[in-house]
């Protein structure tokens, strides 16, 4: 079901397809040996091949091909098992060798799909076009002296993988969806870190308007947004503005706009006259790149479980809500944090746990679960003192906290602070009969029919059990004694 907006004179659906640039984990370049880690001394990470020196020559890395052809199995795409380079020309301070090698007519990878968790609980395919490699440019440095530009040509080189979708995208929760989903899958395949602020996931919007059923309406592009915040925004924003400009009676134009995080608007950069034209044609250096199917099928073989998959299986193994079993499963290491908790356990309580008492300590922190304070293993020690009823729910939770402040076990901390739960109904009786004998008030008035005193009266019990005393048997007995 599509998002419709409300204009001045009826509905519009937005139409959105994303350009995503995801940078390939690897420790050298698409077509040179130079090294790839972020945050390098600027040109210290540069090959004569990157500088684009007369005369050096392109080596394909055999490792970032292995690495497009995963994504695009990830993807459920179609992989061409022929694909050829393609020189992208244009001229820019930071592009020595005055072209991209990039992919045009025959992309690495063609048409796949990633499937979209709505909030509902539903789920929503997305069409892939195609997945292609490309060079990452270098990086003009404008703020590093008052006249000049600098130029670092560290990223010059770097292997990306653009991944194209069909529009199929109807809103910008979705487009946010797809993102969070297209991330999720590049992370459990290893193939890019998805690091939005480091640059390794940018995202170029197409978006466009439409009344609802109509044909495709005229779209802008926005470039280069970097966070998924943003891109949500940025829709927003550009969908309301086409929406006026059309019912204020003009037309769109297509161009290319950038989007300014600071005011939330997106601008004009480049109308689609002043677009480049890029001269696309075959690289000469390169051969085309031809894959062994049997190799292809090895990589099908051994890739991982993917998230789609894990999460089925979490509904169908541990009974978990789609809801809960998408949460645990965005992040590989969440999901395996989750299953070792879960395991000869009750499931429901171990996703409780994890989802509630741990993240909220890890967003308290600012942590990740790949460093997480409390081990799965330690975890599931305190829930077995739940269910074996030496701790209370409540309790629990504080040990819990105790837990993550020192790093004790849940034993040690029950044993060191004597917060084993009073299960013993002989102190149970004895903590009533004194409360019902201070009460005698009280005990009268709820006899008379004034029933809602029942939970002052528990309160009172926990409060002289120092909040020990089993609440399941404190109930059961105040019953007894109150109905006697
Ligand atoms: P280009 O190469 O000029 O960027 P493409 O045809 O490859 O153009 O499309 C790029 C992206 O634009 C794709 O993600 C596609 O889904 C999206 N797109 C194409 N037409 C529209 C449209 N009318 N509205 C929104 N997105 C569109
Ligand atoms: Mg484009």
């Amino acid at each position: 079901m599509a998002a419709l907006v409300e204009g001045r004179t009826g509905a519009w659906e937005v139409v959105i397809g994303l350009e995503v640039h995801a940078q390939i984990i690897s420790r050298a370049k698409l077509f040179s040996g130079a090294a790839t880690a972020f945050g390098a001394e600027p040109n210290t990470q540069v090959s004569t091949v990157d500088a684009a020196f007369p005369g050096m020559l392109p080596v394909i890395n055999r490792h970032c091909v292995e690495q497009a052809v995963r994504t695009g199995l990830g993807l459920d795409a179609e992989i061409n098992l022929v694909s050829v380079f393609d020189r992208k020309n244009y001229f820019y301070a930071d592009l020595p060798a005055g072209y991209q090698i990039s992919q045009y007519s025959r992309p690495i990878v063609g048409k796949g799909k990633l499937s979209l968790d709505l909030p509902d609980g539903s789920s929503r395919e997305i069409g892939i076009t195609r997945l292609h490699l490309e060079q990452d440019a270098g990086k003009s440095l404008h703020d590093q002296h008052p006249t000049l530009t600098y130029v670092d040509l560290n990223r010059a080189g770097v292997a990306l993988m653009e991944i194209v979708s069909e529009p199929d995208i109807r809103s910008a929760e979705e487009a946010g969806a797809y993102l969070r989903k297209l991330r999720s899958i590049l992370r459990y395949l290893g193939t890019c870190d998805g690091n939005m602020e480091e640059g390794s996931l940018r995202c170029d919007c197409n978006v466009s308007v439409r009344r609802p059923g109509a044909a495709l309406g005229t779209r802008c592009e926005i470039k280069n947004v970097n966070s998924i915040r943003f891109v949500m925004q940025a829709i927003e924003y550009e969908a309301r503005r086409q929406i006026e400009v059309i019912e204020e009676g003009g037309t769109v134009k297509q161009e290319t706009r950038l989007f300014d995080a600071g005011r939330g608007v997106t601008r004009p950069m480049r109308s689609k006259e002043e677009a480049h034209d890029y001269r696309y044609f075959p690289d000469p250096d390169l051969l085309p790149l031809t894959l062994d199917p049997a190799w292809v099928e090895g990589l099908r073989r051994a890739l991982p479980e993917l998230p789609d998959a894990k999460k089925a299986r979490f509904i169908a193994a541990y009974k978990l809500s789609p809801n809960d079993a998408g949460v645990l499963v965005g992040e590989q290491s969440s999901a395996d944090y989750f299953e070792m908790v879960a395991k000869g356990r009750d499931p429901k309580l171990a996703a409780n746990w994890v989802m509630v008492e741990l993240y909220g300590v890890l967003n308290r922190l600012g942590l990740g679960i790949e460093r997480p304070p409390v081990s799965a293993a330690a975890l599931g020690e305190l829930i077995d003192l739940i269910v074996d009823g030496t701790l209370s729910g409540r309790l629990a939770k504080d040990v819990f906290a105790a837990m993550v402040e020192t790093g004790k076990s849940a034993a040690a901390l029950v044993e060191e602070r004597g917060l084993k739960q009073v299960t013993d109904s002989a102190a149970i009786a004895g903590a009533i009969d004194a409360i019902l004998a201070a009460e005698a008030g009280k005990v009268a008035e709820y006899r008379a029919g004034k029933e809602k005193l029942f939970g002052y009266f528990v309160g009172q019990v926990m409060k002289a059990t120092g909040g020990k005393a089993n609440p399941a048997l404190v109930n059961e007995a105040l019953r007894r004694k109150l109905a006697g």
